[in-house]
């Protein structure tokens, strides 16, 4: 597979486990991304509008606002919505469940997370997102406003 132009591009890793989240760093900047991290949902939902991710890993599980919550809401934002969002758990959930589904995520992946799985899911995420589309709609409302 083509590999993605990791250049200035950034991973945000909403991840509460030190372990974990050491793991999916390490994994992240080894491909040549730039890595952001946050401990709870509401750092990363910080993160998310300040930094605009290009790719987000989100635990379920997390101390207040659960990932599950904290991804329905950046896909409910117009500012958020396009970031592709790969949600992790160690909690028995699989993809096909319905509060995955509900929450609007791009993927799922069931802990614990192989190199391989990991790194082929975000260049696949990463290729399908283009970054024009926010531009050009922020434009486009920009126009409708002045018109
Ligand atoms: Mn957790």
């Amino acid at each position: 597979m083509e590999a993605p132009d990791t250049a200035g591009k950034c991973v945000l890793i909403v991840e509460d486990n030190l372990l974990n989240m050491k793991l999916f760093s390490a994994m992240v900047a080894a491909e040549g991304y730039g890595v952001l991290q946050a401990a709870d949902a509401a750092r990363g939902l910080d993160l998310a509008h300040q930094e605009c991710p290009d790719l987000i890993i989100m635990d379920v599980k997390l101390p207040g606002m659960s990932g599950l919550e904290a991804t329905r809401i950046l896909k409910d934002d117009a500012d958020t919505a396009d970031i592709p969002i790969i949600v992790t758990t160690a909690y028995g959930l699989t993809g096909d469940d319905e509060e995955v589904k509900a929450s609007g995520c791009d993927a799922f992946l069931a802990k614990p997370i192989g190199l391989s799985e990991l790194v082929e899911l975000i260049d696949v995420l990463m290729l399908r997102s283009v970054p024009e589309p926010r531009y050009v709609r922020r434009l486009i409302e920009a126009n409708a406003k002045s018109a």
